[in-house]
Formats: structure tokens, C-alpha cells, sequence
């Protein structure tokens, strides 16, 4: 089997739990609520929302429902805010040990979808350069290269003179992460934590295999990963 010399990873729900974000996203919402309309409750009524399934309509159905106003302007306003919020987030436990698992045999890159400012933010707050080198967030070239473009996967083949089967990309969400690494020959695997976003999507989106948890991926390729206890 070709040595895999490039691992790159996805953000959201692949090293970090995605619900964590958006409650801490929902928190500095609450907090913007109260001190523009003087009204609680803005927090615990999008989190309701967010646990129920909404997606896509929170902030105007939460808003709503504690009688505010949820016209164009607002709904963006407290939108901006959510994204610019200094994030409280962590790891998933077994992050470090994978990638210090790669030792120096390969390098760990990261492929990320999602609003610029907001995945800046997550990529600070969880202190990512240290691990990771390129981090590629594919919205500072505009929505149009979001996964399942490939530029951000050539852009990586590029910067580790490298490609093919000598990278692997694991990733989350069988919708749109594997379409492009699978057509440059990368290897794939789909990290499904029970706790994800798009856990409940059947079907494996093209990736190669498919397991619980990052270690798991990364073992699958070929490292040593010590048991995280
Ligand atoms: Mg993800």
C-alpha cells in the first residue's frame, strides 16, 4: 500500500463537536438580545429549536418567539455576531493523539468549509496552527469553492508537492467531502462520531471506509495511535 504522507482532516464534527459551537454561538446571541431589546431567553429558545431539528430559520423563529422583531436586518445583525463570537470549543479527546501518531512521516492539513470570520475564530480558538499546516478555508475564495470543489484539495497537492494516494482526506459529511480527494486518487474515510451533525446520513459519500472516531481513521492509514483513555 502507498505511504500516506499528507493527512488532512475537516473542522466541524471531525476534530471538534459542531453542537458545542453552536451553543456558544447561541450564548453571545443571548447576550447581544439582552443588551439591544433588554429581553431573555434568546439562548434557550434557539438551542429548543436547534435540539428539534430547525436549521436554517432559528434565529428568526427564536426571535419570533419571544415577541422581537425578525426582519432582514436584525436576523443579519445577530448573525454577524454569532460568527464573530470568540468561541468556546475543545477538542475531541482523541485529536492529539492521532496527529501526533503521524510523527514525522506525514504532515496534517486541514480542509474547511464555512463562513470565513466564523472558521477563523474556531481555528484560534482551538489553537489548530500548531498541528496543522496549510489550514485551507475554502470561503476566502468565495462560497463557489466550498466542498466538493477541488481547489482546495489541488491548492494541497501543491503547497506538500504531493497527490494521489499519497494523501488522505477524513472527513464528516457524506454529502460533499469526499467527491473531490476521491477523484484525485486520495484515499477517504468517513470519521462518523455519534454525536455529529450528519451522523444519521446514510451511505458512505464515496469514502473508502467508514469509522467511530478519528483514531480509528487515522489508524486505518497505516499509525500507531495510543488508546485514549
Ligand atoms: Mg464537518
Amino acid at each position: 500500500m502507498t505511504a500516506v504522507q499528507v493527512v488532512v482532516v475537516d473542522l466541524d464534527d471531525t476534530l471538534f463537536p459542531e453542537r458545542d459551537y453552536v451553543r456558544s454561538g447561541f450564548a453571545a446571541v443571548d447576550e447581544e438580545v439582552r443588551r439591544a431589546f433588554g429581553v431573555t431567553g434568546f439562548g434557550t429558545a434557539a438551542w429548543t429549536l436547534f435540539e428539534a431539528g430547525v436549521r436554517g430559520r432559528i434565529f428568526d423563529e427564536a426571535l419570533g418567539s419571544l415577541g422581537l422583531p425578525a426582519d432582514a436586518a436584525t436576523v443579519k445583525s445577530l448573525i454577524e455576531c454569532y460568527r464573530a463570537h470568540r468561541p468556546s470549543i475543545d477538542l475531541y479527546p482523541d485529536v492529539a493523539v492521532s496527529i501526533r501518531a503521524l510523527g514525522g512521516r506525514a504532515r496534517a492539513a486541514i480542509v474547511s468549509d464555512g463562513p470565513l470570520a466564523a472558521q477563523e475564530r474556531k481555528v484560534d480558538a482551538l489553537g489548530l496552527p500548531t498541528w496543522f499546516d496549510p489550514i485551507l478555508l475554502t470561503d476566502r475564495w468565495g462560497r463557489e469553492y466550498w466542498k466538493p470543489h477541488e481547489r482546495a484539495f489541488r491548492e494541497i497537492e501543491t503547497v506538500t508537492g504531493t497527490g494521489g494516494a499519497h494523501c488522505a482526506y477524513l472527513g464528516d459529511n457524506p454529502r460533499k467531502d469526499f467527491t473531490a480527494p476521491r477523484r484525485l486518487g486520495w484515499r477517504t474515510a468517513r470519521v462518523r462520531r455519534a454525536e455529529g451533525e450528519h451522523a444519521s446520513v446514510a451511505g458512505s459519500g464515496g469514502a473508502e471506509v467508514e469509522c467511530p472516531s478519528l483514531a480509528d481513521a487515522v489508524r486505518w492509514l497505516g499509525f500507531e495511535v495510543e488508546e485514549v483513555w
